[in-house]
């Protein structure tokens, strides 16, 4: 185990380097990658998807952007030959479900808070055909997919999709395989709290062996069930590590330099995001009474 854990740090951190000097500023161009059975991962740059091809159709999830899902259509065309039966959004972020009318999906499905979080933001995707409040099942040509609502911190409309003839559970945004936080943790918009309940949701799930996520290290996109644990341990050791700096009258600048997270530091971005990370946990720990 240690050993693994050496190597796979060491791949993660050589990985890291080439693709931060590589294709940092240049990311990489689209990609499907077969995962298992009749489940791929498509790539846009910095985000992805998931899709099930079905005997029936096909069950598409995020579409990005207007751009992206139209190339995507087209794939589904090229390699399939089959209309997208469902869409399913994660969450109403614009960077996830942008462009959703490219598919022409017959039904689309998302969390009932969607709704008025797209009309807010002037989302440009259209609106759920159905909505669901707990759990939802959807199932086409024998297969089928779970989607679970895992509460309100990363928005009010947060779900996981788990697709259990592929043993998959995909997830976006609390949690990013092998790689920390983004950024400042959704500072200023997110519940902390919330996003860490979140997680425990999503912990709570099973029957499944790969976890799939919207963000992560290159190359590393799949991980095992225990990386949502992992994640949560750093979100949570953080939140100790800033709020006794700050219990004990630290700047923000003494803080940065003495919180090093050095278990953590095999994830990819450590370096770039580490810094990142304690502003963000020291505004969301500033932002209580
Ligand atoms: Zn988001």
């Amino acid at each position: 185990m240690a050993r693994n854990q050496r190597i796979t740090g060491l791949v993660i951190a050589i990985l890291g380097v080439v693709w931060v000097a590589s294709t940092y500023a240049q990311p990489p161009a689209r990609t499907i990658e077969h995962v298992s059975g009749g489940l791929y991962k498509f790539t846009n740059k910095f985000h992805a998807s998931v899709f099930l091809v079905t005997d029936e159709g096909i069950i598409a999830t995020d579409p990005i952007n207007a751009e992206a899902a139209a190339w995507l259509k087209g794939e589904f065309d090229k390699r399939f030959g089959k209309p997208v039966k469902y869409l399913i959004y994660s969450h109403h972020h614009a960077d996830h479900v942008s462009g959703g009318d490219a598919f022409g999906a017959e039904e689309i499905v998302a969390h009932e808070n969607i709704v008025d979080d797209i009309e807010k933001d002037k989302v440009p995707t259209p609106l759920p055909t159905t909505t669901f409040s707990d759990t939802k099942t959807i199932t086409l040509g024998g297969q089928s997919v779970e989607l679970i609502y895992l509460g309100s911190g990363h928005s009010d409309n947060l779900i996981a999709m788990k697709f259990p003839g592929e043993q998959a559970l995909f997830i976006v945004d609390i949690v990013s395989a092998h790689r920390l936080p983004y950024r400042t943790m959704g500072a200023g918009r997110d519940n902390l709290d919330g996003i860490l309940a979140q997680i425990r949701k999503a912990e709570s799930i099973t029957g499944y062996n790969k976890l799939i996520t919207a963000h992560g290290a290159p190359y590393m996109f799949i991980a095992k069930p225990d990386m949502l644990g992992q994640l949560r341990g750093y979100i949570e050791a953080l939140r100790d590590e800033v709020k006794a700096a700050m219990d004990a009258g630290k700047s923000l600048d003494e803080i940065r330099r003495t919180v090093k997270m050095e278990k953590y530091q095999h994830l990819f971005l450590y370096k770039q995001f580490l810094p990142l990370n304690i502003d963000g946990m020291y505004t969301h720990l500033g932002d209580k009474p």
